[in-house]
This record gives C-alpha cells, sequence and structure tokens, in this order.
C-alpha cells in the first residue's frame, strides 16, 4: 500500500519511519522496515498499526545505515500478520523487499522456487521477488540489474523497492500499473510510493515510468539517480517541482 526508501546522510531508519507515518492515512494493516547495516541486513516488521512496528523497535533496535526501506500492507494475498507483513527477505536474509499490488504469476513462481530448493515462509504473492531477487544478484552482483531481470519474468501490477546486504549503499525500485516517484535531495534520494512521503525533504521529484527501474546510489556525499528500462536502456527522466500544499 505504502512504501518508502531512502539513500543520504541522515539516520535512513528514521526517515523511512516518518514517510510511512505520511503514507497512513491510505489505510493498512501491517507495517515494516529493512536496513542493511554492518554487513548484514535488519528488519522488522508488525501487523497493526505503525505504533505496533514502533513498540517492537524500541525492545528491539535496529542498527543504523544510510539505506533504509519501508512498507504499510493492504494485504491481498495473506493475512494480515506478522509473517506476511513486508519486508520479505530470502534465505538466509540477504535482500530485502517491499512490494504494492499484485504479483498476478506467483504461482507458478513459487513452483518453480521450491523446485530449486527455496523455502518460502509466507503466504504472499510478494516472497517470490526477494528469492527471484536473491538468485539473480547471486550470478550479476548488481541489485538494479537484478531487478531488471526479475521485472521481465513478473505479471500484473507492481511497484518494488529492495536493498541487499552485499551493496548497502543502494536501494533499487521498479514499477509496473503502480506508482512510484524519486525525491531527489541534496547529497539524499527518496523512493515512494506517494510524494507525500518525502514532501517534509525535497520538492523535487522524477515519477518513474512504465516498467522502468531507478537505482539510488550513495557515493561519498553524493546521491546518483539511475533510470533505466526494464531490458536495461537508458530511460528518459521527467524531473518536475512539487508544488502542492503538503502541510495539512
Ligand atoms: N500483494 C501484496 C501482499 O498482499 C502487497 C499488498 C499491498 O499493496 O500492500 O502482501
Amino acid at each position: 500500500c505504502g512504501i518508502v526508501g531512502y539513500v543520504g546522510g541522515q539516520c535512513a531508519l528514521d526517515v523511512v519511519l516518518a514517510g510511512l507515518r505520511r503514507l497512513e492515512y491510505r489505510g493498512y494493516d501491517s507495517a515494516g522496515v529493512a536496513v542493511p547495516a554492518d554487513g548484514g541486513l535488519a528488519a522488522a516488521k508488525k501487523a497493526g498499526k505503525l505504533a505496533n512496528l514502533e513498540k517492537e523497535l524500541a525492545a528491539r533496535p535496529l542498527p543504523s545505515g544510510p539505506t533504509g526501506i519501508g512498507h504499510t500492507r493492504w494485504a491481498t494475498h495473506g493475512a494480515p500478520n506478522d509473517a506476511n507483513a513486508h519486508p520479505h527477505l530470502d534465505n538466509p536474509g540477504r535482500v530485502a523487499v517491499v512490494h504494492n499490488g499484485i504479483i498476478e504469476n506467483f504461482a507458478a513462481l513459487r513452483a518453480e522456487l521450491a523446485e530449486r530448493g527455496h523455502v518460502l515462509v509466507s503466504e504472499t504473492d510478494t516472497e517470490v521477488v526477494s528469492h527471484l531477487l536473491s538468485e539473480a544478484f547471486s550470478s550479476c552482483g548488481d541489485l538494479a540489474e537484478a531487478m531488471r531481470q526479475v521485472c521481465r519474468r513478473l505479471e500484473g501490477a507492481f511497484t518494488l523497492v529492495a536493498v541487499h546486504a552485499d551493496d548497502p549503499d543502494v536501494v533499487v525500485g521498479a514499477r509496473r500499473n503502480s506508482p512510484l516517484v524519486v525525491g531527489v535531495g541534496d547529497g539524499e534520494a527518496f523512493l515512494a510510493s506517494d510524494v507525500a512521503a518525502f514532501i517534509a525533504h525535497t520538492r523535487e521529484a522524477i515519477e518513474l515510468g512504465q516498467d522502468q527501474v531507478v537505482e539510488l546510489r550513495r557515493d561519498s556525499l553524493d546521491v546518483t539517480v539511475t533510470v533505466t528500462t526494464f531490458e536495461g536502456k537508458d530511460a528518459e527522466v521527467r524531473p518536475y517541482h512539487v508544488d502542492w500544499d503538503a502541510s495539512a
């Protein structure tokens, strides 16, 4: 339902949680976050309101890094419980994915992954993406390229945002039939399903086009935004200024 991603110099977890708060008005049944940190990937997710997730984070704090992703879920496949909440990880938990929409061909992909020995632990249509991304990253070593390869196999409607423990300065996103907007700040960048998530930080935005992948990569104090098609061709980027009043 709601998606937030962050790359930059602030505490990613704080920015992501504040962004999720801004998207609460859309309604949701569970929430979760993931941050690559200390060579690994830390995640927390909880059914119910953001307050439940924050209680969990207060009891078991996550390490902080420059990148993070978050999600508020409106369940379509699988009950609204902790296990089905996003982010979804691969096994052994090196990649984390959040998803809005529906992966129509998830059953076939699940069967294919099971045949290759993957153990899926949720009832969602989303979890196949984390396992496919993990496999693709293992062979190509690049999260944006892995995302392109996986998206070419997906049917349906999806906004996807992912992080990987082995590339902790990068957040990637992709979209088909579901919105994704990039917020471009000074030395930081945002991904969100709705500009409301980052309007407090920047009003410079890029609307991702249909069947495009975006990579936000942090390099010292700069963040580079690269947009390509699912086929890997450079995509036209259309920056715009968000001028609606978001103070309400
Ligand atoms: N289809 C996914 C699920 O049920 C994503 C739902 C959403 O858009 O929040 O987990």
